[in-house]
C-alpha cells in the first residue's frame, strides 16, 4: 500500500530535497507538476535523481502561457512530454490573461494536448473557471487519462461530464474542512478518485498545514466517506493511481 501526492510542485519548493527525502522514509510516491518549461527541466533531473519515488508531469500552466512567449516549439515540447511521465500542469483561467480564440492560453493548452494525444501520456488539468471551456476543448482529444485536479464541481452540468467521460478527479486538504467538497466526493466515482496537496500551497483553515504530509488524512477523510477502512481506502487509491499513470 503506498500513499501518492499525485499533484505538486517540487520546483516551488526552497528545499525540493527535503520534500523528497521525506516521502521517501514514508514509502510515498510524488508527482510533481511544472509550470514553466524551466521547471520542467528540473523535475526531469529530480525524478533522475530519485528513482522510484518520483513522477513528473511536463507543462505550461495557464499562469506562464503569456510568459513563455508566441512561439510554439512543437517538436521539443514532444521531445519534453516523451521524456515526462505526462502532461500537467495545463489549461485556462480566466484569472490570468485573457482564454479568447487565439490567446496564448488557448494556444499552448491545445499544443499540449495535442501532445498528450500523440505520446499518448496522462494530463493533468487545471480548469478554475473555465470548467465549461476546458471539457469542451478536452472533448475534442483522444487522450488515454485525464485528471481534473482541485475540480470543485459546477452546477452547469460540467460534473456530470466529467463522472460519464470517466476522468480522473483529484482530492487535496480542502476536502477536511470543504462541505461542497464532500459532497463531490461522493458523487466522482470511488475508482477515479486520487490524492493530491497542489504543494507548497498550505491550508490557513489547517492552521497552515501543506504538501504530501497532509494526503494521509486526505485518504482518510475519503475512507471515512466511502465507509471503508483507512487501509483499504488506500489500496483503492494506488489502483486508481496506477490506472492513470499507465505503464
Ligand atoms: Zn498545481
Amino acid at each position: 500500500m503506498r500513499l501518492a501526492d499525485v499533484h505538486l510542485h517540487l520546483p516551488e519548493y526552497q528545499d525540493p530535497s527535503s520534500v523528497i527525502d521525506n516521502a521517501k522514509d514514508r514509502g510515498m510516491l510524488l508527482v510533481s507538476c511544472a509550470v514553466n518549461l524551466a521547471q520542467t527541466d528540473l523535475n526531469l533531473r529530480l525524478r533522475a535523481e530519485n528513482p522510484g519515488v518520483l513522477r513528473c508531469f511536463s507543462g505550461v500552466h495557464p499562469s506562464d502561457a503569456s510568459k513563455e512567449g508566441p512561439v510554439l516549439d512543437r517538436e521539443r515540447f514532444l521531445e519534453l512530454v516523451r521524456a515526462s511521465d505526462g502532461v500537467g500542469e495545463i489549461g485556462l483561467d480566466p484569472k490570468y490573461s485573457e482564454l479568447g480564440e487565439g490567446s496564448m492560453q488557448r494556444r499552448w493548452f491545445l499544443m499540449q494536448l495535442e501532445a498528450a494525444e500523440k505520446t499518448g501520456k496522462p494530463v493533468q488539468v487545471h480548469s478554475r473557471g473555465s470548467e465549461r471551456q476546458c471539457l469542451d476543448i478536452l472533448g475534442t482529444f483522444r487522450l488515454r487519462a485525464v485528471l481534473m485536479h482541485w475540480f470543485e464541481g459546477q452546477e452547469d452540468g460540467t460534473t456530470g461530464e466529467v463522472v460519464s467521460r470517466g476522468y480522473f478527479v483529484s482530492f487535496g486538504p480542502a476536502l477536511l474542512y470543504s462541505k461542497r467538497l464532500r459532497t463531490l466526493a461522493r458523487v466522482i466515482s470511488e475508482d477515479r478518485e486520487l490524492t493530491e496537496s497542489d504543494g507548497p500551497v498550505s491550508f490557513k483553515a489547517l492552521g497552515g498545514a501543506g504538501g504530501p504530509d497532509t494526503v494521509a488524512s486526505v485518504a482518510f477523510g475519503l475512507a471515512e466517506l466511502w465507509g471503508h477502512g483507512f487501509s483499504d481506502m488506500a489500496r483503492r487509491l494506488d489502483e486508481n493511481l496506477s490506472a492513470f499513470l499507465g505503464p
